[in-house]
């Protein structure tokens, strides 16, 4: 326990990832806890960062990214989405979506501004709000399983101080996305209140059964105050190498860019060479297969998990976590479960601002090889 750690930033402990993933790694055990791949990126994503690494990209990027990158975000947003920004004055690329998500916040808050967070949250939300002097408000949902918003309260949560609203949509651990209704909504509330605010899509190509991503942007309303990041991550497998991106109106951008700059100054000049010859060379087919692919991992874990009898189960409409619900005490129940049969899960109520909340609600990753899956779905049956 550190003594120096400023006060506003005690209450946070280590993350939920490293620790669980610790663990996991000290027992041994399967870890469907961390949402990271245990497969490679495509290998044409390998070969274009191992010829980039060989020559010509090993000094600073430019700190707002490399043209090419930021030509083939705006591109990749005007095929899938329709939607035009211009790569020079609206698309910056960051060190993954979590420091597109820091630096917006540091650049838009000022302290005792009060910045919306919809529970459950994913972990970094909170603290990065503290870090930059700000409030977070954590708006409580209907819970287990559907976790819908209450708009009413949505919109009695909003005040003058409300600068900012933080969604992640499709939404880690919820698995949903956010709808057309809640959208409207929020755009209304945030245009009459003049609040920001910061979409995380990070997981836009992982939704099922016939489900296409909804930007917050595509809320004529939200257009003009929001913004948008997403990353390589899901999308291509490569939690590891921090490549993110934010998209917003260019009044929005340069204020994002002037914190960016002095954080990382630029993400890794390689690997965003590799990631614009990517995103490129990716047409629907690519991601047709992503869904495919997620598709039946979500089915196999969903099967094992149903076996087990002792757990409520959620479908998840997109990203890759099954949130379900335990009828005893979430934290007991994922220690037993390392302890008893070697698979690491994520007890989701450290996505709560009350733990107590979040009571029960224990979260699998699915984001594994199929192999991987059955291995850790015969320990899981067996119980
Ligand atoms: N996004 C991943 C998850 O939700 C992990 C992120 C992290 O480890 N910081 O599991």
């Amino acid at each position: 326990m550190s003594t120096v750690l400023r006060e506003s930033m005690r209450r946070f402990g280590t993350s939920i990832f490293s620790t669980i993933t610790d663990l996991a790694v000290q027992r041994q055990a399967i870890n469907l806890a961390q949402g990271f791949p245990d497969f490679d990126p495509p290998q044409r994503l390998l070969d274009a960062a191992a010829t980039a690494v060989r020559g010509g990209f090993s000094q600073y990027a430019p700190s707002v990214g490399y043209p090419d990158l930021r030509r083939a975000v705006a591109g990749h947003q005007a095929a899938r989405y329709g939607q035009r920004w211009n790569p020079d004055t609206e698309v910056t690329v960051t060190v993954g979506a979590t420091e597109a998500i820091w630096s917006a916040v540091h650049a838009l808050i000022e302290p005792g501004d009060e910045v919306l967070l919809f529970e459950p949250f994913y972990d970094m939300y909170p603290p990065c709000v503290v870090a930059a002097g700000g409030v977070p408000r954590v708006l409580p949902t209907s819970g287990f399983p559907d976790f819908r918003l209450d708009l009413d309260e949505l919109a009695a949560a909003f005040g003058p101080r409300t600068r900012m609203v933080i969604v992640n949509t499709p939404w880690n651990p919820v698995g949903r996305q956010f709808t057309a209704d809640e959208l409207r909504t929020l755009g209304e509330l945030c245009q009459r209140h003049g609040t920001y605010l910061i979409s995380d899509e990070t997981y836009e190509h992982v939704l099922f059964d016939g489900r296409t991503h909804l930007p917050a942007v595509s809320e004529p309303l939200l257009a003009d105050r929001t913004i948008t990041v997403s990353s390589v991550s899901k999308t291509f497998s490569a939690t590891g190498w921090r490549i993110g991106w934010a998209i917003a109106p260019a009044g929005l951008t340069d204020a994002l860019r002037r914190v960016h700059q002095f954080v990382t100054f630029t993400a890794s000049s390689p690997l965003q060479r590799a990631v614009a010859t990517m995103l490129d060379d990716s047409g629907p087919e690519f991601y047709a297969q992503l869904t495919a692919e997620y598709t039946e991992r979500r089915d196999t874990l969903l099967g094992y998990l149903a076996k087990r009898g002792d757990l409520e189960l959620t479908r998840p409409e997109g990203a890759y976590f099954v949130m379900t619900r335990c009828a005893g005490d979430e934290l007991e129940f994922c220690r037993e479960l390392i302890d008893r049969a070697g698979v690491a899960a994520i007890p989701a109520s450290a996505f709560f601002a009350e733990p107590a909340t979040g009571r029960g609600l224990v979260r699998f990753a699915f984001c594994k090889r199929l192999e991987t899956l059955r291995q850790a779905g015969e320990r899981l049956a067996a119980r």
